[in-house]
């Protein structure tokens, strides 16, 4: 059955219950019915053409509508389109894994699959527990994340996630589970070292109160995305390596969004010299052609927990990881990304992104800063910021749900407009962008930008 364009937003009224999406949003008739994407862009029922600002939702890495990734997904389900990794295996999964093992960092070789980011990071946990119970450490249970970090839906993930506004309405979460604040505010002084961070001193505080040896493991993202586009302080990735060997829990790398490319470098890791003992993965994987996800383990770390003879196993699966078809398409999309030298692209290009970014800051005053690297930004607004004015609760309201979504909708730009710690809008175009692309998207975020000056009046 088709369905008439005319009845497809009152069908979804009716029949389809939104993510994470406000009722005023869900019955506006101006709702996106995205129907089309090639490279960059995509279209709309009406055959309006979008730049994605947000490569759907940072995962469409290599852009869309590419041929070869369908047609690996294709090959893949005419060959076998489903078996398992339960006590079996088949060619694609072992394909994947070994190519993914070759990208990370060394000695992360050994890959678990799921289908999302909120599986990867829950089966992230659960590794992290029975990884110390097998190895006669049944204590430590405890996680510990940052304020702000969103990690994902499912209880564990949710647990872990440090926007209460997210949590609130399904409590009780994990036990054991706290927070300490992420590098938003974090600078270093001169000759200071990041040791002396003060959310590093934070974090010290919490592990005393809590017990060194009660707690499992550390979880951050590389850069972390809510509260704006976070990029770490020098060291501060070395330094958590570093108490995290003190103390002798697990450090989880969350990279949903920073691996396979978005920060020029296969993981984030990499980039910012981190050295986790566990990195989950989503989303740019497979560039969003299939669903898919995983958790990149310390080869030694699964060797531990296989032979105790406490565990024997990682208790632990579902019937979708290692999905035949997502593993083809994951081969295919990396591949890709491999041969058309995707990393080197953003590497060269984030500096025509920061100019850019430099350049509207420059010329508004109502642009607190950009925060990124790679072809990951937010723009953060202000009252004003020659005066000093902070915006008001009512206009961040007012910027987040109307003033941007109504100024992206004139020029054709799709992404988000995030009110997680401050006004702002968050840029993650395709890696595939080119310069024209990039050019056309640093110009609508100019005009996006001009749209909060002038409801600003400043
Ligand atoms: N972790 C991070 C850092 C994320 O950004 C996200 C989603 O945006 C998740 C986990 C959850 O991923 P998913 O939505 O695929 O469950």
């Amino acid at each position: 059955m088709t369905i008439s364009t005319a009845d497809l937003r009152a069908q979804a009224r009716e029949h389809l219950l939104p993510h994470f999406t406000r009722r005023a949003t869900w019955q506006d008739e101006a709702l996106p019915v995205i129907v089309r994407g090639e490279g960059s862009h995509v279209f709309d029922d009406t055959g309006r053409r979008y730049l994605d600002g947000l490569s759907g939702l940072f995962c469409v890495n290599m852009g869309h509508g590419r041929s070869d990734i369908v047609a690996a997904a294709a090959a893949q389900m005419q060959q076998l389109a489903y078996w398992t990794n339960w006590s079996a295996t088949h060619p694609s999964a072992v394909e994947a894994a070994t190519l993914i093992s070759g990208l990370g960092p060394a000695g992360l070789g050994t890959t678990f699959f799921v289908s999302s980011g909120s599986e990867a990071v829950e089966s992230a946990l659960k590794f992290s527990r029975q990884y110390h119970l097998s190895q006669g450490e049944g204590r430590r249970v405890k996680f510990i994340a940052r304020d702000m970090a969103y990690h994902g839906t499912t209880m564990g993930a949710l647990s872990v996630t440090g926007i209460d506004r997210f949590k609130d309405p399904f409590g009780p979460l994990l036990p054991g589970v706290r927070h300490f604040p992420n590098t938003g505010y974090d600078t270093l002084g001169n000759g200071e070292s990041a040791a002396q961070l003060p959310s590093l001193q934070a974090l010290l505080q919490i592990i005393e109160e809590e017990g060194a040896d009660t707690i499992a493991a550390i979880i951050a993202e590389p850069v972390q995305n809510a509260g704006g586009a976070l990029v770490p302080p020098e060291g501060y990735w070395q330094e958590l390596r570093r108490i995290c060997d003190r103390i002798g829990c697990l450090l989880i790398a969350d990279e949903v969004i920073t691996a396979f490319g978005r920060v020029g470098e296969w993981f984030g890791s990499t980039r910012f010299g981190a050295d986790p003992d566990i990195i989950t993965f989503a989303k740019g994987v497979t560039s969003g052609y299939a669903p898919f996800g995983g958790v990149l383990i310390r080869d030694g770390l699964v060797r531990s927990l296989m032979d105790s003879p406490k565990a024997g196993m990682f208790s632990h699966g579902t019937t979708w990881g290692g999905h035949p078809v997502s593993s083809a398409v994951t081969v295919a999309n990396l591949t890709a990304m491999r041969d058309e030298g995707i990393l080197h692209h953003v590497r060269d290009e984030e500096p025509r992104l920061q100019r850019g970014l430099t350049e509207i800051r420059e010329n508004h005053a109502c642009v607190k800063d950009w925060r990124g690297t790679g072809f990951f930004y937010v723009v953060e607004f202000t009252g004003n910021r020659h005066t000093g004015r902070e915006l008001t609760a009512l206009e961040t309201a007012s910027i987040t749900r109307e003033v941007l979504p109504a100024a992206m909708k004139r020029v054709n730009l799709l992404t988000r407009a995030d009110d997680r710690g401050g006004a702002m809008l968050v840029l993650c175009p395709p890696l595939v962008a080119d310069g024209a692309v990039l050019d056309e998207l640093l110009l609508s975020v100019e005009a996006v930008v001009s749209a909060v000056e002038h409801y600003l009046g400043s």
